[in-house]
């Protein structure tokens, strides 16, 4: 059973009973639209970013990692047309004075809450202000960067400089960015700070359509083998009338979330946004070539030519991907009389890959067994020990989180030296000889 009634509140309440996401300055009354990932929720974040960078990163040759500075020279948004373009079209409604992104509206006159009048859409810059040291006027003024892929277009002529890299190749960062978003929410689907995870793939101007259509499909296949479910999980390429000011082509990569389109998408039915894929053309190098005055052409040695290469962008976020890995994973299954509450998480995404869980709390031999195989195995494998309530309750608790292997020692394993290992998915259990124990979940996580 994977019931999708109320699953959007279910997931937000698990997250917080269990420290996932906690919404942020809660004892305040809390920061609206803002949230704080808790000890599993880090996990989980990390886990995605480090699956990531592994497969964009390590596992090509053709890709270097970067972090640029969230802080930037304010001539970079002037360049990069964010400070004249970088707006959404708002709306008041006259009557019950909510505020309406313009795209999101089915009729741009009607309030969609209470019906009343709106006003005539209004743009409004997307950019956070602030000011650089110590005084408030004007030549102070800087942004918190809306996208990291900026910091890695202005050092173009470094990496170039510093590792010679031919074409194609691309520079891949994960980091904060700011958007002083109109309408923020669905949990962590639409926020004010967020994460990105983006490359920025430089190509030869013949090869970008080849190029684009490689790294939709590469994007496409990493939720996949991660375990989005086919299903849940299409590719949507732009009208011409929907692309941003500086691509030539763009294709979504979207995910059935389990909320309304409202907020979400312009799509309808839940599909909302987790990628974007663009052909950016060699729209920034010129601009940035334009207004910092530095050549940013590239010099083919074969051919002796000088260009602008073409940028491909597969532009993610973080925490939408955590949303989507979340939602997909969540299980409620029928167990006897009871429901399980599973979250059947990849296993390179479960935050927690182990937990060691003595049968009898009250037999001191028992506990410092299970304590001594824990320990040995937090040098291998994320693990836990945990012996605060009795053996279903302890399963229970773990399926919740995700943990791939419940390992428990019980009496016969203080006379035969093995221990029951407890499969997170099929509940099917196995009796494991503790000297084996490290290369047999090993064989089972690592692989
Ligand atoms: P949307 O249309 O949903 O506002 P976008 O097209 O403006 O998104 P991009 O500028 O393409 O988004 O940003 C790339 C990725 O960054 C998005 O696919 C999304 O995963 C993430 N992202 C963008 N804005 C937000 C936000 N406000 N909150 C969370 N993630 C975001």
């Amino acid at each position: 059973m994977n019931t999708n009634d109320n699953l959007m509140e279910k997931i937000v309440s698990l997250c917080k009973r269990r420290g996932f996401i906690f919404q942020s300055s809660e004892i305040y009354g809390g920061l609206s639209n803002t949230w704080d990932y808790g000890p599993f929720g880090v996990e989980l974040k990390n886990n995605v970013k480090c699956a990531w960078w592994k497969a964009n990163v390590y596992e090509r040759d053709d890709i270097l990692g970067m972090d640029a500075a969230i802080l930037m020279h304010p001539k970079v948004w002037e360049a990069s047309g964010h400070v004249d373009n970088f707006y959404d079209l708002k709306s008041d409604c006259k009557s019950c004075k909510k505020r309406f992104k313009v795209a999101d509206l089915k009729d741009p006159k009607k309030c969609p809450e209470c019906k009343g009048e709106l006003t005539q859409g209004r743009p409004f810059n997307l950019m956070f202000k602030t000011h650089q040291g110590p005084v408030e006027d004007g030549a102070g003024l800087i942004y918190l960067r809306p996208e990291t892929a900026q910091g890695m277009f202005v050092n173009f002529l470094n990496i170039l400089d510093s590792k010679h890299p031919k074409l194609p190749f691309g520079l891949a960062q994960v980091g904060k960015a700011f958007r002083n978003e109109v309408t923020p929410g669905n949990f962590t689907f639409r926020t004010r700070e967020f994460e990105q995870m983006e490359i920025e793939y430089f190509v030869k101007p013949q090869e970008a359509d080849k190029k684009l259509e490689e790294w939709i499909e590469s994007r496409f296949h990493w939720y996949l083998n991660l375990g989005i479910k086919k299903e849940n999980l299409r590719k949507r390429p732009h009208a011409k009338d929907e692309l941003a000011h500086y691509a030539k082509a763009c294709t979504d990569i979207e995910y059935k979330f389990p909320f309304s389109a409202a907020g979400g998408s312009a799509s309808g039915g839940g599909w909302s946004e987790l990628e974007g894929i663009a052909n950016r053309t060699d729209f920034d190098l010129r601009e940035h070539a334009k207004f910092s005055g530095k050549d940013l052409q590239y010099f083919d040695d074969a051919t002796k030519e000088k260009f602008y290469p073409y940028i491909i962008e597969p532009s993610g976020g973080v925490d939408r991907s955590v949303l989507a890995f979340l939602a997909d994973a969540y299980y409620e299954e029928k167990v006897k009389e009871d429901i399980r509450v599973v979250l059947k998480l990849h296993k390179d995404l479960a935050p927690t890959k182990v937990a060691v869980l003595p049968l009898l709390k009250n037999r001191p031999e028992i506990v410092s067994l299970a304590k001594k195989i824990s320990k040995d195995l937090k040098k291998y494998f994320i693990t836990v020990y945990d012996d605060t309530a009795a053996i279903g309750k302890l399963y229970r608790r773990q399926d919740e989180v995700g943990t791939l292997y419940c390992v428990t020692v019980d009496v016969q394993s203080l006379e035969d030296k093995q221990v029951t290992v407890r499969n997170r998915d099929t509940m099917e259990q196995d009796r494991v000889v503790i000297d084996r124990l490290r290369e047999y979940l090993s064989e089972k996580i690592n692989s």
